[in-house]
């Protein structure tokens, strides 16, 4: 299937194009960006920063507008900014195409879904209604906050093994979380800056909205406080959660290791083998060691240990910020459409 890429020169669009280099069902059609870049050449309009080398084949695409009629595609992922997000992808999905976006302008909207595919596969029968009611043919879906896709996917077997009741998360969030260039180089070496615009509402709104039923929200509530750190890719967080039902620490990391999914079993492409991978070292998980672990898209558990406050269970998750928080949850979602006749 075609796919287009909005923003890809962003460093989300990045990884967007660096997992679609390759991947078994999806192949790169169009890139866009904004008219900076707009008729230039990718490679020379793009400062990539991705591990791996920018193949010549797509350095050599043409940079096109973000604009529907410009585009050839069966899927359109959007790494645009949410001001831009907010028009531009509604112009592509009443054109017809099916949308899925790393931006937060639509991820609340009642009818659109937004998903973190082993935490709400069943969401995905929200297009439906959402066809019905904006009448068009294409679709939006929109995949988490990249702090919400961590916190998430971590809860997910906690919610259906005990219950949830309480939930607090404190987050240590990298650098390119801000996108490129980002947070100033002298703003962040050597420092914790303990504000990010809008990220803790996000947070606390996207978790409810994800591991609610499609429509309602979850009952139980979250505070999240978030901090930008001096890592470049991961975002660790530290994590209280109350539970309806006891739970010792060992029940828990059980319940998070064994921990499977449609997408594990529908065996899609981009489904990490282990969505929550649990070590058992004291000092597991780093940014730099387990950021990667699944191809980026598992999230990494360590410290499972009793909390005394809530009389529940604390403890550490690590996940990659553009890979499961973004990119690659993306990618997971158009898996899942496809996989259930959406694409
Ligand atoms: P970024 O590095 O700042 O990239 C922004 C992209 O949007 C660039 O390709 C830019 O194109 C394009 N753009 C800017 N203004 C535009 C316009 N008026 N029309 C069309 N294109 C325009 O940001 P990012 O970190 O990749 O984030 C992209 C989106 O994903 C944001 O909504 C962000 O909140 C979300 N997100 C980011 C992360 C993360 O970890 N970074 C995680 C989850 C979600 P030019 O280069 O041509 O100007």
């Amino acid at each position: 299937m075609k796919a287009a890429i909005l923003g890809a020169t962003g460093l989300v669009g990045q990884r967007f194009v660096q997992m679609l280099n390759d991947h078994p069902w999806f192949e790169i059609s169009a890139i866009t960006g904004s008219e900076r870049s707009a008729g230039m050449e990718y490679g020379k309009a793009v400062s990539w920063r991705m591990e791996t080398p920018l193949k010549s084949k797509l350095a050599q695409l043409t940079v096109r507008p973000s604009a529907p009629k410009e585009l050839d595609a069966d899927v359109v992922f959007s790494a645009l900014p949410a001001e831009q997000a907010l028009r531009i992808e509604e112009e592509f999905a009443s054109a017809g195409y099916a949308v899925v976006s790393n931006a937060s302008a639509h991820r609340m909207e009642a009818d659109v879904p937004l998903m973190n595919p082993e935490a709400n596969f069943e969401h995905l029968s929200l297009i439906d209604v959402q066809r019905r009611k904006r009448k068009w043919d294409g679709a939006l879906v929109t995949d988490p906050n990249c702090t919400t896709a961590v916190l998430t996917l971590s809860l997910k077997p906690l919610c259906d093994g005990f219950g949830v009741k309480n939930v607090i998360m404190s987050s240590m969030q990298a650098a390119s979380g801000a996108g490129y260039p980002g947070v100033a180089s002298l703003d962040i070496i050597d420092n914790i800056i303990p504000f990010i615009k809008d990220e803790e509402e996000k947070v606390e709104r996207e978790t409810k909205k994800i591991l609610g039923t499609a429509g309602t929200p979850a009952g139980f509530k979250v505070s999240a406080s978030c901090h930008r750190v001096p890592v470049i890719d991961g975002h660790s967080e530290a994590i209280f959660v109350q539970t309806e039902k006891p739970a010792t620490p060992e029940e828990v990391a059980g319940c998070m290791a064994n921990f499977v999914a449609e997408p594990q079993k529908l065996k899609l492409p981009s489904a990490p083998e282990r969505p929550v991978v649990v070590r058992a070292e004291q000092d597991r998980p780093q940014p730099r060691f387990d950021r990667n672990e699944g191809g980026g898209m598992s999230v990494v558990v360590g410290r499972v240990r009793r909390d005394p406050v809530f009389d529940g269970v604390k403890f550490l998750a690590l996940g990659h910020n553009t890979v499961r928080g973004a990119a690659g949850c993306a990618i997971l979602i158009a898996e899942s459409m496809k996989a259930e006749g959406y694409l």
